[in-house]
């Protein structure tokens, strides 16, 4: 089988190698379709910080499985199956306390251990889950970023409160999403991007506010009329944090969705005399991982037009290439394997 290796910087070559070997309680998957998002585009350009080079990239995707274990019980052959991609050790501190996705051993595939890059991956039955024939590939690539949205959601404890979301891409659009379906009283999505703004309308969300030479606290003000209840940061710019913490009312509830490379200066005595709460986020928890693929299933989510450019298995080098320059513009990259049983899917 052929195999997506980024083996330094910007460089991403196609070996051969061996079909993987699985165990009674793996399974055997032919995968189908992956999403590009940030963190892949970090990995490539050598930038995330918990990788090393050579490493097979990509966590989003889409399978078939091919074999099962003989342990295995949750999916079966043929079934086409969502990959959980966050391992979890199950004995760590956070673990035990049901916070795998904060895992002491946190290992995302495709950057601390081999991802989805490959025509055939195995993986631990707990990690895959069946989705219904009639979900096009292009939606069911993208319940991995929406379920980030729901634990923002979750962290924030959205249900009956007004919301802002800052920064609208796909993560941004899929939290405001999830916020509503969450229960939230309102929800408010901003960006400096007016197509992000658009696609925000397009999407459902309540109020889409484009936020360019204005700040937050004019943003809030014209959504809710004063302060909001959470202000989930879904973009983690250097500028961005600073203005949350003026904008945060007292007792406030901040979360924080985006990565962050570079450290920021704020005032720690907004966060002290306001008494804000400001949440950490780190991807999902098994159990909003289910609640996403059941609101996709269920058809909840808006996802049209999410997919900005589509290429194929051989085009790794291009598609990378691609989805680094253009990294403001795009909402999703995907790189199709050509091989769904359905010619006319996705
Ligand atoms: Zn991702
Ligand atoms: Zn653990």
């Amino acid at each position: 089988m052929k195999k997506i290796v980024f083996t330094a910087p910007r460089s991403a070559e196609i070996r051969e190698c061996e079909i993987p070997s699985y165990g009674a309680n793996e399974v055997l998957l032919q995968n189908e379709r992956i999403g590009v998002c940030g963190t892949d585009i970090q990995v490539f350009m050598g930038r995330n910080r918990y990788m090393q080079f050579p490493v097979t990239p990509f966590h989003e995707g889409v399978a078939r499985v091919v074999k099962t274990g003989k342990d295995v019980k949750n999916v079966k052959a043929g079934e086409r199956v969502t990959i959980r991609p966050i391992l979890s050790c199950g004995h760590c501190y956070s673990c035990e306390r049901g916070h795998e996705n904060a895992c002491e051993n946190f290992n995302c595939l495709g950057v601390q251990s081999d991802g989805l890059g490959a025509e055939y991956f195995v993986i631990d039955k707990h990690y895959v889950y069946p989705i219904s024939k009639k979900c096009p590939l292009d939606q069911a690539v993208l319940i991995e970023p929406f379920a980030v949205g729901v634990h923002a959601a979750v962290r924030g404890k959205v249900c009956g409160r007004r919301v802002l979301v800052v920064g609208a891409g796909t993560i941004g659009n899929f939290t405001a999403q999830a916020c509503g379906l969450l229960g939230a009283k309102q929800v408010c999505i901003c960006d400096l991007s007016e197509d992000k703004v658009k696609m925000a309308e397009r999407s459902g969300i309540s109020i889409c506010l484009n936020s360019h030479s204005r700040t937050l606290t004019d943003v809030a003000k014209e959504a809710f009329g004063t302060f909001p209840d959470v202000i989930i940061d879904c973009v983690g710019a250097k500028a961005v944090l600073p203005q949350i913490l003026e904008l945060a009312g007292k007792t406030t509830d901040i979360v924080i969705v985006g990565n962050y490379s570079e450290p920021v200066l704020i005032d720690a005595a907004k966060i002290q005399r306001n008494e804000l709460n400001v949440y950490g986020n780190i991807t999902y928890t098994e159990e909003d991982f289910r609640k996403a693929v059941e609101l996709v299933m269920d058809q909840k989510v808006y996802m049209d037009g999410f997919i900005s450019a589509k290429f194929q298995f051989d085009q790794a080098q291009e598609m990378m290439d691609f989805a680094a320059e253009n990294r403001g513009i795009n909402m999703k990259v995907v790189m199709d394997y050509g091989v769904s049983g359905c010619g006319k899917e996705g």
